[in-house]
This record gives C-alpha cells, structure tokens and sequence, in this order.
C-alpha cells in the first residue's frame, strides 16, 4: 500500500480523512477491536484545530461544531495564593463567539471516521514493530491470534503516547510520569449548568490540584479533578473507577474544600456519577524529540506519539489537527510526484514547520503541571496575575496558527517576564531537557 497510518485516535483518522480528499488512499490500522471506546472526555477546541480541521477537509470544523457547546469565557479561580483567593474571568479579545468550543472526544473520532471509508480502517490490528526495506516498510501486527505483515511506501506513527511506532524509532524512549493523577467523567446533564454557568469552562487551582467544569455539548457535563501522586507508576493502571476510586475523588474533593468553598459544585457533579463512569489515568508526557522520523523519511510521528504533553493548556487534539492538516498539504504533492526524494522533502519540511513549534507548547504545557521539577524555577515565582496573563499570551500565540507558525508570539508576558532579556521563545529552545536517545538505525 502506499500510506500506511497506525492508530485510529484522533491524529490518524484527521491525516486518513484528509488524504482520502485528496485521492490518497490510506490505510488505518487500530488495535482496538472497534472504535466505539469511550475515554471520559472531552476536548476543548480553539481556532487553531478550527484552521487545521478545515484544511484537513472542507466544513470539517463546522461538522464537528455542530455537536459541540461553545465557550464564550474561562473563569479560574486560584486558591492559597498569597493574597487568599483571585478569579480572573477572560474572552479572547477579537475572536469570534463559536471560535472556542467543547466536544465529547468520542464524538469527534465518529466525525472523523465517517469520513474515510470502512474498508480502509483495519481494527484489531496491533503494531508490533517495523522494518525498512529498500523501497518500503514491512509492519508486523498482531491480528487476534496471529501475526500479520503489510509493506507500505510511507507510514505514519498516530498511536499515541505508548506509540510502537516510536518505540521502534527509539528503542531507549519512554513516557515521563509527571507525578499527577486525573479523574474525569461525562456525565448525562440535560438540566445543565447548575455547577457551572452556560458558555464557561469553569476552574479552580490551588498548586498542583485543578479542578475543570465544562458543559461538553449533547446534554453532557465534563468534570475533571487532578491532584499530586507520587506514588510509583508501576501497577497502576489506568481505566474506569469502581466505588473505592470514586471515594478517593471525593476524599480528595474534601481536603480541598477545606481550602475554600470553590470546589463544592464539583463535589455535586463527583456526586452525581456513577463510580464506573470515572476515568482514572496517570498524566505522562513525552521529552522533545529533534527529528520524528526515521533515517530514511519513510516512517514519521505526528499526534500524541511525537509530542504528548500534559493537558494542562488543551492543545493535544488541537496540535495533532495542525499536524494532519500539515502532512497532507505536504504528503499529496510528493506522493503524487512519486519520488523518494521529494517525500525526503516533504518529511524535512513538516519537522522543519512542527518541532519549533511543538517543543515550545510541549515546555509550556509541562509548567502547567504547577509541580516545581517541570518548571522553570522563575515560573514557580509569578503571582496568580502573572500567571494567568502568561497563559492567555500563550494561548493567543497557539490560536494564530497557521500565522507565526515557527516565530515568536508579539508578547508581554512571555518577553518581558524573562530573566536577562532572553526571549522565552530562544530560552526554551536551548534550556530544553531534550530526550538524549538515538535513532534506531
Ligand atoms: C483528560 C484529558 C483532557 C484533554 N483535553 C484536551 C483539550 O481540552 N484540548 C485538546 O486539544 N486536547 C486535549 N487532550 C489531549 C488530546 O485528547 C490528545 O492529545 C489527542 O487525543 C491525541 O490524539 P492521538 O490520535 O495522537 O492519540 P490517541 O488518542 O491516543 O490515539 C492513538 C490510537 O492509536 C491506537 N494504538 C495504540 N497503540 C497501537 C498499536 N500498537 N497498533 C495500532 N494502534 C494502536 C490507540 O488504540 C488509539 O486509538 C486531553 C487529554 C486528556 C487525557
């Protein structure tokens, strides 16, 4: 075949769609036996994913809208700061009213499939690893019982965070813990908004805990809590809660309502959920890769498999849409022309245009953990003020794609708060902790 995607998440079925307008055939191979699986969550879109998904395919944005609640403001409430409690309430000067807007995950992944057809989604077809070949690249799957191998000219690596794909590119390579549990759950509200307000995402902070309040659109409220766990990794899986891991959210919910009465309408959404409704996930990430694709330009990552971050600032989905929208307008030409070379340099381009980009967002969405070993020691001193103005010059520099797609936001908060005049954008560059793995050649 000539384009082979592994993973059928968000990332790879965007890319599958989007080759498929452009008469490129390609196949997606999933390892979940269907793709009716269901996460908890929901993902809250920007003007960034609304670009890229109409350039994926024309009135994608508007489809996946029309099951959406939009966002008109975002109140955050941060608790313990050093002057007691602050709530900043925000809309995004000059955007439009449905330019933010939440949707139910699993919704979107049905939006994105209906546009590829079936016989091109392949489940129950789990990657194992893959070889370079003169002219192609074998891919071992695991099928059921047996073992299966397809050749394809050009694969992409959309699997994920646990990614085989890159696990096969760098064998040393793993997910970084970063010492945070989540729980979150939709939960069927068709009287809506009494533990939040229409059009708001609604969140409360004090240090590592977050708390999220959403209406997520179709009738359904998203909550999410995450609080400090440093507890080891190893044994804990992640997965839908029985009635003991709903009891630990609610205990949780408890000490930190001993901070402040902010936290009390999430305790009536945790209330409100049946326990196996209740998503429990470790938060990892993954270090900033300098290239994303195999020696020879036949094997590149996009999605959550080249740059996973914490959801902290809400730009997973939203960067692996500029991703698919970037691999197809640079895939089509070159594999029309149908030379190496000219896939050669379609792969160099996309790294050329994605890593400056991804490594800094993938740095700022690692500060979000508020946990002091994955900040720059100068975060960890701002004020709650400071802090949000950051955030909101960060979100606006991310929402502009595709302008400034590689160059620096025109910021305040991001130059001026800077130590020594360094522009944030040189500093993280250089002050990166880069994965020090090599290529498997
Ligand atoms: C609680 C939470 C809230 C979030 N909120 C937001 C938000 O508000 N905004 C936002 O933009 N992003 C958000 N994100 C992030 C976003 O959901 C992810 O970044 C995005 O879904 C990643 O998509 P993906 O397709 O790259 O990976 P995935 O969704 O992980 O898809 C990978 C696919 O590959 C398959 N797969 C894995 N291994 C193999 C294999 N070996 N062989 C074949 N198939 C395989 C998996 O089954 C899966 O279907 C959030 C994430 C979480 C957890």
């Amino acid at each position: 075949m000539e384009v082979a995607i592994v993973g059928a998440g968000l990332a790879g079925l965007a890319l599958a769609a989007g080759l498929h307008s452009r008469g490129i055939q390609a196949h997606v191979f999933e390892k979940s036996p269907n793709l009716i699986v269901d996460t908890a969550t929901a993902t809250s879109l920007g003007p960034n994913a609304s670009r890229a998904l109409d350039g994926i395919s024309v009135g994608l944005s508007a489809a996946i809208k029309s099951v959406a609640s939009i966002t008109k403001t975002t109140k955050v409430t941060f608790c313990g700061s050093r002057n007691g409690e602050e709530t900043f309430v925000t809309r995004y000067d000059g955007v439009r009213d449905d330019e933010f807007y939440v949707v139910k995950w699993r919704s979107a992944r049905s939006i994105l499939a209906s546009r590829v057809p079936a016989l091109y989604i392949h489940c129950s077809h789990a990657l194992l690893d893959y070889r370079l070949e003169d002219q192609s690249v074998a891919l071992r799957f695991q099928c059921g019982g047996e073992v299966a191998i397809f050749r394809a000219k050009f694969v992409v690596g959309a699997d994920g965070i646990n990614s085989a794909v890159r696990r096969a590119m760098y064998p040393a390579d793993r997910p970084r813990d970063l010492h945070l549990i989540n729980w979150n759950a939709l939960v069927h509200n068709p009287g809506r908004f009494s533990v939040h307000d229409r059009d708001q995402i609604a969140s409360i902070r004090k240090g590592p805990s977050v708390s999220f309040l959403v209406d997520a659109g179709e009738d359904y409220t998203l909550w999410v809590l995450r609080v400090e766990d440093r507890s080891t990794a190893k044994g804990s899986s992640d997965g839908f809660c029985d009635e003991s891991g709903k009891a630990r959210v609610l205990q949780e919910i408890d000490k930190l309502l001993g901070s402040s009465p902010a936290w009390e309408p999430l305790k009536v959404a945790v209330e409100a959920t049946e326990a196996g409704q209740i998503f429990q996930r470790r938060i990892k990430d993954r270090i900033p890769l300098d290239s994303w694709s195999d020696l020879n330009h036949r094997v590149v990552l996009m999605g959550d498999a080249a740059h996973a971050m914490h959801w902290g600032p809400g730009q997973g989905a939203r960067t692996a849409f500029e991703d698919a929208h970037q691999l197809c307008e640079l895939l089509s030409p070159a594999l029309a022309a149908g030379s190496p070379e000219d896939l050669k340099r379609a792969v160099i381009r996309y790294e050329e245009l994605r890593i400056p980009r991804m490594t800094r967002i993938q740095n700022f969405a690692a500060e979000t953990t508020s946990i002091a070993d994955f900040m720059p020691a100068w975060v960890t001193e701002l004020t709650p003020g400071d802090l949000w103005g950051r955030w909101k010059e960060f979100q606006q520099w991310a929402a502009s794609y595709p302008l400034n797609i590689t160059g620096d936001p025109d910021s305040t908060y991001f130059k001026n708060i800077d130590n020594g005049g360094i522009r944030t954008h040189d500093l993280q560059i250089r002050s990166l902790t880069r994965s020090t793995i090599s290529r498997n050649v």
